[in-house]
């Protein structure tokens, strides 16, 4: 019998049941950035430049295209925990796979009818 074992199927429903809990999941990362602005006069284009800044920048991929938002403290604070929900998220998901991954390679392993007993004629050990 190949099918998931006891503590596997145990192992996959923790998991499910950590991501059931996470709440909201905000995609992207935040960069601490300093810019210039549209003023050529301003003190940041002079030399040395002083920047305007740190920002804090949200940036995330949408359609294979960059969107980034500047983020005041306030809204870091009420969205900071939602990234880092989306990384836990991403971990757990890649539990999940790896659990999976490791059901399957294991299962497959055991199906895969062995060359010798081929050629024996012999069953394998398939009994389903
Ligand atoms: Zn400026």
């Amino acid at each position: 019998m190949n099918d998931p074992t006891e503590e596997e199927i145990e192992a996959q429903r923790l998991l499910v049941a950590r991501l059931g809990r996470l709440g909201f999941v905000l995609p992207g990362s935040l960069v601490r950035r300093y810019t210039r602005c549209g003023n050529h006069n301003c003190h940041c284009y002079s030399e040395p430049p002083e920047l305007h800044g740190p920002y804090t920048q949200w940036t995330r991929t949408e359609a294979n295209k960059t969107v980034s938002r500047i983020w005041s403290d306030e809204q870091l604070s009420r969205y900071q925990s939602w990234l880092d929900n989306a990384r836990q998220a991403r971990d757990i998901l890649s539990d999940l796979e790896a659990l999976a991954i490791s059901i399957v390679e294991r299962d497959e392993a055991n199906r895969r009818p062995r060359l010798g007993n081929r050629a024996r004629g012999s069953q394998t050990r398939n009994s389903r």
